[in-house]
């Protein structure tokens, strides 16, 4: 059964470099998923020049995504870890060969002391999603920048709450929408922006896995404020956006769950949306948690059409026009944490700051009362 791993790196097998080649250890277990880091062992000049980052949360993401690719950083290195289980740390550090001594360890309670840690610029939110909030929070005011995982928090209140407290803090604060930073998304912009294909008419979207852990966080409504739309479905919200460059003005709906499946009591299963947007075009999207692992995007354009499967994985994304296009494969998250390192270093504003992940809670919401009403729900 393909789980949410599969989901996302699914279709690696299309790798163009080495770092491609790197990464593709990490479809499988989490034994496979670390290269061969750097030792940042040494305080060198070139670590002194990179920006100091706290990771808060040791799960998946961090394991298998997030460690490895700050290894490969140039701007960003690792400086802390905020965990309520310091004893997943040392396995950690001795599995991504970093100097324990380079590593300072907090807490979910003594968390705020970081405002005394000058080794600290950036935090990091790699937590579950209820959760999101008060750490930014808490991170902004101890004087830090933040990098939030998405979606940015449970509701638009919440975000509301996270930018305002940036904007008080003088802190800058950026959602990890990594796709913005990999180069096959960036050329499906390009073609739907260029115009050589006419102007996107449609765009269709699918983000399903199968999500066997009926425990998961992902299905408690309080940590996870909503089922795989808010999950995966969000790649599809965020990627009609970038892609037509256009605000959706409405959504319809229609939200499903397995009847008696126990894993979907509070979070729903499935969810299929349309966003209508000012140029008339369409999108038609699906997200779902009890389905075959899927990550693709149609792009119909009035002269042509674009396909992108897998769309959104961390890695082997592809693009046809109708002929494919090649192009390197980077790593997401070692070229978005460096930008925001570099963002943080010359006080530029972040391409997705706070403002895009509340646009996307916005639709969100919106998504869940046109299923909940069955009603088109105006933006
Ligand atoms: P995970 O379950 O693997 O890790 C979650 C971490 O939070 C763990 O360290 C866990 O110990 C900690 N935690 C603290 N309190 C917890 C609680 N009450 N219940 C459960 N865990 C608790 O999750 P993950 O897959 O690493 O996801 C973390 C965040 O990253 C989520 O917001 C998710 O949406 C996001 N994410 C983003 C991507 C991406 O491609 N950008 C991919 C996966 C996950």
């Amino acid at each position: 059964m393909p789980t949410r791993r599969d989901f996302l790196a699914s279709a690696a097998t299309v790798l163009a470099t080495g770092v491609a080649a790197q990464m593709l250890g990490q479809h499988g277990s989490q034994a496979q998923a670390a290269p061969s880091p750097q030792p940042t062992t040494q305080p060198t000049s070139d670590n002194q020049k990179k920006l100091g980052w706290a990771i808060v949360g040791i799960g998946k993401l961090t394991d298998g995504q997030i460690l490895p690719a700050l290894a490969i950083c140039k701007q960003s290195r690792l400086t802390a870890f905020v965990s309520g289980h310091p004893a997943k740390v040392p396995p950690i550090l001795k599995k991504y060969n970093l100097d324990p001594n380079s590593v300072h360890v907090y807490n979910y309670d003594n968390y705020d002391t970081i405002a005394n840690d000058p080794s600290i610029d950036i935090v990091y939110i790699v937590l579950p999603n209820g959760m999101h909030a008060e750490y930014t929070d808490r991170a902004l005011k101890a004087g830090k920048h933040v990098l939030c995982e998405k979606p940015m928090a449970n509701s638009t209140d919440e975000c509301r709450q996270m930018i305002e407290t940036a904007r008080i803090t003088g802190k800058k604060l950026m959602i990890a929408y990594r796709v913005h930073h990999e180069l096959y998304n960036q050329k499906a912009i390009e073609l739907c922006q260029n115009g050589k294909l006419g102007k996107p008419r449609l765009i269709i979207t699918d983000h399903t896995f199968h999500l066997g852990d009926v425990n998961a966080w992902r299905l408690n409504k309080k940590l996870a404020g909503g089922g795989a739309l808010v999950d995966v479905g969000i790649y599809g919200i965020n990627a009609t956006r970038y892609l037509s460059r256009e605000e959706p003005i409405s959504v319809t709906a229609q939200i499903t769950e397995t009847p008696m499946d126990p894993r979907f009591v509070e979070v729903e299963e499935s969810t299929a949306w349309t966003l209508k947007f000012p140029s008339g075009l369409l999108a038609n999207c699906t997200a779902s948690y009890n389905a075959k692992g899927t990550n693709r995007c149609r792009i119909i354009l009035e002269d042509g059409m674009i396909d992108m499967e897998p769309a959104t994985a961390y890695m082997g994304n592809t693009l046809r026009d109708p002929k494919p296009i090649d192009l390197p494969h980077v790593n997401q998250f070692q070229v978005m944490m460096d930008y925001f390192s570099d963002c943080v270093a010359n006080n530029k504003t972040p391409d997705t700051p706070g403002e895009e992940g509340l646009q996307d809670m916005r639709i969100i919401e919106a998504i869940y009362e046109a299923g909940r009403t069955g009603r088109v729900v105006l933006l």
